[in-house]
């Protein structure tokens, strides 16, 4: 356990939990997981994108950049009809919460305006609101929050020392002033990162330090499984090794024992095997639909399979 006085997770700490045996590890993660979640169920969430493609940043993962060519089609914000009829849906097949995602570097006050519509709209439905919408100046995240917006999603990826080496059009501070005026807005904080984009370990256990070192921690950490797109600078990446990914969720339960930790992007690539591991580590949110963002997701009916097949409840909505 960390020192008093000390950062709450030095990174070597860190490093130290992803080293050990992996049966030791799990087991700690399982100990962790079960004193802080006692019913174990697992919140289905479902991801819309609302604005796809186009982006003028140049995330190396990234299939809706427009820097590279990946077939993906620039389309214009959705309408509060086509938002609601998702939320609706997504609703019914037992979300709780609700993302939109929408491909911007940082949108302009008009585009706030137009989101806080989408919110309302979601928000009545009896959804909890989350939004991934880039770089936010901190009089937009109050915008959004009189809207009724619950969460920010705004992820930082990987460790600070290999950032550059995934996207060169913002820096981490970018995105580190955002999640401030996220939380100073008082909206709840998403943020994970990507395992798999030629990061060494160590860069992992920077990830894991830089988000269980916040005040307070994220409320949802979402750890994705790069997918390796087609036309990304990312694409020819060595996959990460399954149980590396495993690790990852582990230390990220131990570290950040109340957080929803998000079995995110990558899942359709992991298995079944992969992912009931990744639960046994202390994932307790996944993303559920058939598609997330652009790229495929395992659909609606194959997890309802999993999670009988597993004996884990999905947190259905209450309204
Ligand atoms: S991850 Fe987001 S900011 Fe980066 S290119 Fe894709 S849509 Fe743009």
């Amino acid at each position: 356990m960390p020192q008093a006085g000390a950062l709450r997770w030095p990174a070597d700490a860190i490093q130290a939990l992803l080293d050990l045996p992996f049966m030791e590890l799990m087991y700690r993660a399982q100990a962790v997981h079960r004193q802080h979640w006692p019913q174990g169920e697992i919140e289905l969430a479902t991801l819309l994108s609302v604005k796809t493609g186009g982006c003028p940043e140049n995330c190396g993962y990234c299939p809706q950049s427009s820097e590279f060519d990946t077939g993906v089609k620039a389309g214009k914000l959705l309408s509060v009809e086509e938002v609601t009829c998702a939320a609706k849906a997504a609703r019914d097949a037992g979300a709780t919460r609700f993302c939109m995602g929408a491909a911007w570097r940082a949108p302009k006050d008009r585009d706030i305006e137009k989101m806080n519509e989408l919110i309302a709209a979601v928000k009545d439905l009896g959804l909890q609101t989350c939004a991934t919408l880039g770089m936010l100046q901190p009089h937009q995240a109050v915008a959004l929050r009189s809207a009724g917006l619950d969460y920010y999603n705004h992820n930082l990826d990987t460790a600070p020392e290999y950032y550059q080496d995934v996207v060169s059009t913002r820096q981490y501070q970018d995105r580190l002033d955002t999640l401030a005026a996220v939380r100073e807005a008082g909206i709840s904080v998403c943020c994970g990162g990507i395992i798999g984009m030629g990061e060494a370990p160590v860069h992992r256990a920077g990830l894991i330090a830089q988000l269980a070192n916040m005040q307070p921690y994220p409320e949802s950490v979402p750890i994705n499984s790069l997918v390796r797109v087609p036309g990304t600078p990312l694409a020819d990446s060595d996959p990460a090794d399954p149980l590396d990914f495993v690790r990852v969720i582990a230390v990220a339960r131990i570290t950040m024992p109340k957080a929803r930790v998000r079995l995110s992007a990558g899942r359709q690539q992991l298995g079944e095997a992969v992912q009931a591991l990744c639960f046994m580590a202390g994932a307790n949110s996944i993303f559920y639909g058939d598609k997330l963002l652009v790229t495929g997701n395992p659909d609606v009916e194959n997890d309802a399979r999993l999670l009988r097949k597993l004996g884990l409840q999905g947190l259905r909505a209450t309204a």
